[in-house]
């Protein structure tokens, strides 16, 4: 449990305000009914319940996007309700929202969501004057500073954003080529392993290693060798389809995760990328690049070491009968 907190930012903050909202609000609500505010006391529970269900669910089903935007929206209207039920004892409640709204949805999503909620707000203060301020200078203020809270909490989640995304790709890519790392990979073989034992989804694994590539520096010189493996990676993609995914296992060594597939297609697969490496990767004198590959079906009751294991030995085989041809395990 702790680990998911620590892995899943938008869960984590999801779990914190409702349980904030739990601790905070439920004694509000209670208050609220047992002094005859039966509309504001009705309110703060359906949203303490809303709160509750959401978090559920996001911890059920992983899935944070949706519990988010449900918890947003209930509390927009939640929002709107208290002000025009309590006037001026409402606005305070205003404020927090302004900014754990940004630990719910995407920071363009709370800013278009606040944007609405105020906007309802300011026609609603104008159609029925004296419902909620006290005086014109009153509204203003409210207005004026709940437009600058909005904007400063958006541009700082907007940056915590991006500055999030940014390590997650650093976290999870190889620097040289944009691939997958070694990591990414680990995790990624042990989705396929659950995967197939949870819903039968076979995938296969096909280990790719440049042959010759040590000369090739020699020859060509070390900058040249990283274009390569640049180009490579783009080159193999091209001749997948979007769901494969493409990872640098180390050196000039690559592996490629197919979900779905068969045998005998993994097999035409990686032929496929073999005789397109070669055709497509040309060094500067003209000449061509060669790979040895490896193949691996997944097996049941296997783990992912054995797997890739397996391929490395057909990979290690490939090399053994000659270079630039396919082995399957
Ligand atoms: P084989 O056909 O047996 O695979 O021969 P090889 O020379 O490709 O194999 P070996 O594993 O002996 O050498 C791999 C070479 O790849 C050694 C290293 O200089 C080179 N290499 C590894 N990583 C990089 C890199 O990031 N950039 C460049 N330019 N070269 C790299
Ligand atoms: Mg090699
Ligand atoms: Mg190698």
């Amino acid at each position: 449990m702790l680990e998911r907190l620590k892995n899943d930012f938008y869960l984590a903050m999801l779990t914190l305000v409702g349980c904030i909202i739990v601790l905070c609000v439920t004694p509000y609500g209670i208050y609220r009914l047992y002094s005859g505010n039966y509309i504001v006391g009705a309110a703060d529970l359906i949203m303490v319940l809303c709160a509750i269900a959401a978090t559920r669910m996001a911890w059920r089903s992983g899935d944070t996007v949706k519990p988010g935007l449900f918890m947003a929206l209930v509390f927009c209207a939640g929002a709107l309700l208290v002000c025009i039920n309590l006037g001026v004892d409402g606005l305070f409640w205003v404020y927090p929202f302004l900014v754990f709204i940004f630990f719910l949805v995407a920071p363009i999503r709370a800013f278009v969501l606040l944007a609405l909620m105020l906007g309802s707000l300011f026609v609603i203060a104008n159609l029925y004057p004296q419902l909620i301020f006290a005086s014109r200078f009153q509204m203003l203020a409210f207005f004026v500073t709940t437009s600058i809270t909005s904007l400063f909490a958006f541009i700082f989640a907007y940056r915590a954003q991006l500055q999030r995304r940014e390590l997650q790709r650093l976290a999870t890519t190889d620097s040289l080529t944009g691939a997958g790392n070694r990591r990414t990979l680990n995790d990624q073989l042990a989705v396929a392993i659950s995967e197939f034992a949870r819903l039968s989804r076979q995938y296969g694994l096909i280990l790719l290693d440049l042959d010759h590539f040590k000369q090739i520096n020699d020859n060509y010189g070390h900058k040249v060798g990283d274009q390569i493996l640049i180009e490579l990676v783009p080159v193999l993609q091209s001749m997948l389809r979007q769901s494969d995914q493409v990872f640098r296992f180390g050196g000039e060594e690559f592996v490629v995760l197919v979900a779905d597939i068969k045998q005998a297609d993994l097999e035409r697969l990686a032929e496929k990328l073999r005789a397109g490496v070669q055709r497509k990767i040309i060094l500067p004198d003209g000449a061509q690049i060669t790979t040895s590959i490896g193949v691996a079906m997944q097996k049941a009751d296997e783990s992912w070491e054995a797997w890739l294991h397996r391929a490395d030995l057909a990979l290690y085989e490939a090399k053994h009968q000659g270079r630039n041809r396919v082995v399957t395990a």
